[in-house]
């Protein structure tokens, strides 16, 4: 009986393809692994299995031509809001919306909640939108312990400020909560900012400031040079309240300053923090922000953010190459959140992936002050990966087409 069954488990090892799925024929665009080139990405489970100039496709169960598309790790977008656990105020913060109706169909496999819960509400959001949702979601915690709770004014409570029990919270679900939020204080000190980064510090986690009013008593020069430290992040880089470009319009010599100190850069795009009159001469000058996020919800979704593809098409429009868009929107952002197992197509890394379309036309691109921008390329996602399944499809492409499926 012996060699006979040997011989079996040799027939079927043989009979198995090695992979799952292999996209074949597409530009890889791999920052971590300075990889941009065409290449085959072969899948195996919810794994990248390998990447290579030439998998044969008698290796897979199913293989996807994906030639004149690039494939890049599934994007990170680090300021999102998806706390929308209920229709009630109490949770929606910034008008939060629900993750997976957003992220999948522009690429996004990974989003970062930037502080719409705190210590106080934070459960909610684990039990309700974390552990529901098909979208990996992290969170950072807002400082306030009741986090954006759907009013400005709880965010200026500085009494619900506690370091230590948002530090307890974070480093209790220390899997998911990858950093503080710090957002809309509007009053003259600098305690809010303060306490995040000592909850930061006792969780050894980054920061996240939206620096909300700015107020001559403190200065944002000193919140990039002083109060932040190095990892810390600024999101909402290119807002117009950002002292940026001087009368002569060149730009300011302190923020490379704040560059070289180690101090993160965010895009942030919103409802009301990206201008032109900022990100044109400042990226004309060398002032690139490090990553590109959204700060996705209702109102900027449906203004001149609209989703991550088109705040990355808006930096292939002010002349940033498509490999540095790529790298803001994938290997950046999973380092600054310090999840460096996201972000690349390494083998054995998480089979996250987009499948993106340079579409070619005349397009628009709308700021926060509804002025245009316009420019010659969109990304469209075509296929996204989350896991090692296929969860968004836009043209079909991994699918039989209906007259030669089996009757
Ligand atoms: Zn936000």
């Amino acid at each position: 009986m012996r060699p006979a069954y040997l011989i079996l488990v040799c027939v079927c090892a043989f009979a198995q393809p090695r992979y799952d799925l292999v996209l074949k024929g597409g530009h890889v665009i791999d920052a971590k692994n300075h990889v941009s080139a065409v290449r085959d990405v072969a899948i195996t489970g919810n794994r990248i299995a390998a990447v290579d100039a030439n998998i044969p496709a008698s290796d897979a169960r199913r293989t996807v031509d994906v030639s004149g598309l690039y494939v890049t790790p599934g994007l990170v977008d680090m300021h999102v809001h998806v706390f929308a656990a209920t229709m009630n105020r109490e949770y929606t913060g910034e008008d939060c919306v629900r993750p997976d109706g957003f992220t999948f169909r522009s690429g996004v496999t990974t989003v970062v909640d930037a502080g719409s819960s705190g210590w106080r509400s934070f459960g909610v959001l684990r039990d309700e939108i974390i552990n529901k949702s098909k979208t990996r979601v992290f969170a950072m915690l807002n400082i306030v312990g009741n986090g954006m709770g759907g009013r400005m004014d709880i965010e200026q409570n500085t009494k619900d400020m506690e370091p230590e029990r948002t530090a307890e919270v974070a480093k209790r679900n220390s899997d998911v909560v990858v950093g503080i939020k710090i957002a809309h204080y509007a009053g003259p000190e600098w305690i809010a900012v303060d306490r995040a980064v000592q909850a930061g510090e006792l969780a050894h986690l980054p920061v996240m400031v939206d620096f909300a009013t700015f107020r001559p008593e403190r200065p944002f020069q000193e919140l990039v040079l002083k109060h932040l430290r190095p990892g810390d992040i600024y999101t909402h880089t290119y807002l117009q309240a950002v002292p940026m470009i001087d009368k002569e319009g060149k730009l300011l010599p302190y923020l490379f300053e704040a560059r070289r100190r180690g101090i993160i850069f965010d895009v942030g795009h919103g409802a009301g923090s990206f201008s032109w009159k900022q990100a044109v001469p400042a990226v004309k000058q060398g002032f690139i922000a490090d990553s590109i996020s959204t700060d996705l919800h209702t109102d900027s979704m449906n203004a001149g953010m609209k989703d991550m593809l088109n705040v990355m098409s808006k930096f292939l429009a002010l002349g940033v190459p498509l490999d540095q868009v790529i790298e803001m929107s994938t290997w950046h952002p999973a380092r600054q959140i310090h999840h460096e197992e996201l972000g690349h197509l390494t083998a054995g890394a998480p089979a996250d992936v987009a499948v993106l379309r340079v579409v070619k036309g005349d397009f628009g691109f709308v700021d926060s002050a509804r002025l245009r921008l316009k420019g010659t390329e969109k990304l469209v996602a075509e296929m996204t990966i989350r896991d090692g399944r296929v969860v968004w499809d836009l043209n079909g492409m991994s699918s039989q087409d209906w007259d030669h499926a089996p009757k």
